[in-house]
């Protein structure tokens, strides 16, 4: 049997709802990364590392709420506040005091956080940011990479993936003249700041694009919080992935260079929905009723709804403690070693490599690092790493994988603090399998 026929033999009920998803719901999914031909699995239930589809398989979880479970499916800390926070309602329209501690432990967390604003989404924090960002500066513009993904409103959309030029359909064109997009490159930020006197902000990924799918060079940050100084130029980080994954404190404490504004979202909110904003003080009292002549507006029905405010402090409370951190990072590392090991020895194309708890998986591309065990970047160019393993190759991969068991998200995945030296024993069978799978049907 070919991959996709025993994937459709696995799944049966799975195949029966995709059929009727997609006369209520374009293409069955609600998110694009969760799309997969021939269909997406249903999932009935989650508990630690696992989740089980309809059809009753196990799987073992390396999606991860796309990043947002540190702390794994329905931790006991977590699920225990949000029902107890279910009990005495979910939506005061009026402050709680549950929001002031989560609002307090972000401050304390962050390292550049004075005060901090609560969205529903990463998406809205990179929105709000950007127009702090202005009226702060008065300026129109905001410089982001290319690459780097900020979410999916019309700002942020633009040289998110290439042709790095072309505008995403639906992306009104006024809206590049709200944009500067450069390389992943400091002569190219200088250049465009020196060339445009009108830039408020230059926004980033501080793990390289798509949680260190393609790290940034070496001393990066240094350099464009330098540059930010020199032009007045406010930096945001974008740390919705990063957040509380890299260290407690994100990325920003471990590089040792602080933003002005930092975005978050996922683990912030303990993995329901949820996103902040964060930074200096002067900045963020934009937002406040002081100087009504200047208060940029920011509204959300469900900002810092007191759900995602309990799940939040209660993951909070756990995440601060940076064995947490430790605990999946280091699995992710033994992982990525390990995987190469497999790809070496089959003699397959590719390689595993990543930082912190993540892993990316690129394969059909000649990778020789993957002899070395544990890498944190292959030698490939920036549009290689950004693009991953080819669409027939990444598609075959998940329906392999899932068909041993084992769920990854875009070629890759997130461990997390519930994650067991054993359930790595058991993704190394389920992605030795899959290969030789590939193998036989010829796409490796
Ligand atoms: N910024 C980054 C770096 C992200 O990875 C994401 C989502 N994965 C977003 C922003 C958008 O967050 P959300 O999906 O919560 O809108």
């Amino acid at each position: 049997m070919t991959i996709q026929e025993t994937f459709a033999e696995r799944h049966p009920s799975s195949a029966q709802l995709h059929r009727r998803a997609v006369r209520a719901i374009p293409s069955g999914v609600n998110h694009d990364a969760r799309f997969l031909q021939p269909f997406q699995v249903y999932i009935d239930r989650a508990q630690g590392v696992y989740k089980w589809d309809v059809d009753g398989n196990r799987l073992l979880d390396y999606v991860m709420g796309h990043g947002a479970l540190l702390l794994g499916h329905s931790h006991h800390a977590v699920a225990d506040a949000v029902a107890e926070q279910a009990t005495k309602g979910t939506h005061y329209g009026a402050n709680s005091p549950k929001e002031l501690d989560w609002a307090e432990r972000v401050v304390a967390l962050v390292p550049s956080a004075e005060e901090v604003r609560f969205t529903m989404s990463g998406t809205e924090a990179t929105l709000l940011a950007m127009r702090l960002a202005r009226a702060f500066t008065g300026r129109r513009r905001i410089l982001k990479f290319e690459g780097h993904f900020h979410g999916w409103h019309d700002y942020a959309l633009i040289g998110d993936r290439p042709p790095f030029e072309q505008l995403p359909q639906g992306v009104p064109d006024s809206i590049r003249d709200g944009m500067v997009l450069t390389p992943v490159d400091l002569d190219a930020v200088r250049a465009a700041l020196e060339r445009d006197g009108d830039v408020a902000a230059i926004i980033v990924e501080p793990s390289g694009a798509s949680w260190a799918a393609v790290p940034l060079p070496e001393g990066f940050l240094q350099g464009l919080r330098a540059l930010a100084d020199e032009f007045g130029v406010l930096l945001i980080f974008d740390e919705v992935v990063s957040g509380f994954r890299w260290s407690p404190g994100g990325v920003q404490e471990l590089a040792g260079v602080l933003p002005d504004l930092t975005t978050l979202a996922k683990i912030v909110s303990g993995g329901l929905p949820g996103g902040a904003v964060a930074g200096r003080r002067d900045i963020m009292q934009l937002i406040s009723f002081e100087d009504r002549q200047r208060k940029i507006i920011h509204q959300g029905t469900f900002n810092a709804n007191p759900l995602s405010a309990a799940a939040g402090c209660a993951c909070l409370e756990i995440v601060k403690n940076p064995a947490v951190q430790k605990k999946a990072d280091d699995l992710a590392s033994r992982l990525r070693a390990a995987m190469n090991e497999i790809l070496t020895r089959l003699d397959v194309p590719g390689c595993v490599y990543g930082e912190s708890s993540t892993i990316h998986i690129l394969l059909g591309v000649d990778c020789p690092e993957a002899k070395q065990g544990d890498v944190r970047r292959p030698n490939q160019p920036d549009a290689v790493l950004k693009a991953g393993p080819a669409p027939k190759l990444a598609q075959h991969l998940e329906m392999g994988l899932l068909n041993h068991g084992v769920h990854v998200f875009r070629s890759g995945g997130f461990t997390s603090w519930v994650s067991e030296p054993d359930h790595i024993a058991f993704t190394l069978e389920a992605f030795e399998q899959t290969l030789r799978d590939m193998r036989a049907e010829a796409l490796l």
